[in-house]
């Protein structure tokens, strides 16, 4: 990855952001992760070589959508708003969005927000729920680990997120949990240019095949233990 030059007929596009673990993160210099391996197995389905390009999350569907990359995948949940914009496949894994505060913090819950300094990764769904939120004021960060951070700094009172990076967030920060009440149940899938239904069909059936055979399964398991 991260190399330019032609784009083949036979290579398969991904865009993403790399701050995402464990869906998309660098080990050394390759792009690693649950989106990173799944890309890899569509593509081999597809009998193609996949390329990943690394790029600020609020880049993807721009990329996407002016064919710049194939695909978008990064942990991306499925929007009306996006949609105006991408199609997206068949959905790949279920995410929650979960609020971060420090250990001592009295938020409890989403109830707990109202008024208070909200850290968020610029561009996501967590951006957009955290905007709705009466009274708060939004500071929007170009990746997720630099708001919690920002958090453990005492310079916002919570972290809006989605789960699973989250849980890898507070895994490095100390102070911090992960609040048991999460906001909405939100659906990943990978997004394709609008009106690209044979790239967008064949991918479903690649999913289709990864799901019925196990593979995506093992793949999560393999950043995930349960
Ligand atoms: N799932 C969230 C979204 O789609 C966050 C994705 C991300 O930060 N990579 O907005």
């Amino acid at each position: 990855s991260g190399d330019s030059g032609n784009k083949k007929e036979d290579t398969l596009v991904m865009a993403t952001n790399a701050e995402f673990p464990p869906y998309e993160y660098y080990e050394g210099k390759d792009v690693v992760g649950i989106d990173a391996d799944i890309a890899a197995a569509v593509a081999d389905e597809l009998g193609m070589k996949l390329k990943i390009e690394d790029m600020a999350f609020d880049s993807i569907i721009a990329a996407v959508s002016s064919g710049k990359a194939d695909i978008g995948a990064a942990g991306m949940t499925v929007t009306k708003e996006r949609l105006k914009n991408v199609d997206f496949t068949d959905t790949y894994a279920t995410a929650t969005q979960v609020i971060i505060v420090t250990e001592d913090s009295e938020i409890a819950g989403p109830d707990d927000l109202t008024g208070k300094k909200i850290g968020v990764q610029l561009g996501t769904t967590g951006d957009i729920y955290a905007d709705d939120i009466e009274d708060a004021s939004v500071e929007r960060y170009n990746k997720g680990f630099e708001a919690v951070q920002a958090l453990q700094q005492g310079k916002i009172d919570a972290v809006i997120i989605d789960g699973e990076p989250a849980k890898e967030f507070v895994k490095e920060a100390d102070g911090l949990k992960i609040l048991d009440e999460a906001f909405t149940e939100e659906e990943y899938a990978i997004a394709v240019k609008k009106g690209n239904d044979e790239l967008k069909d064949k991918i479903n059936d690649a999913l289709a095949s990864l799901k019925d055979s196990g593979k995506l399964d093992e793949i999560v398991g393999k950043y995930i233990s349960s």
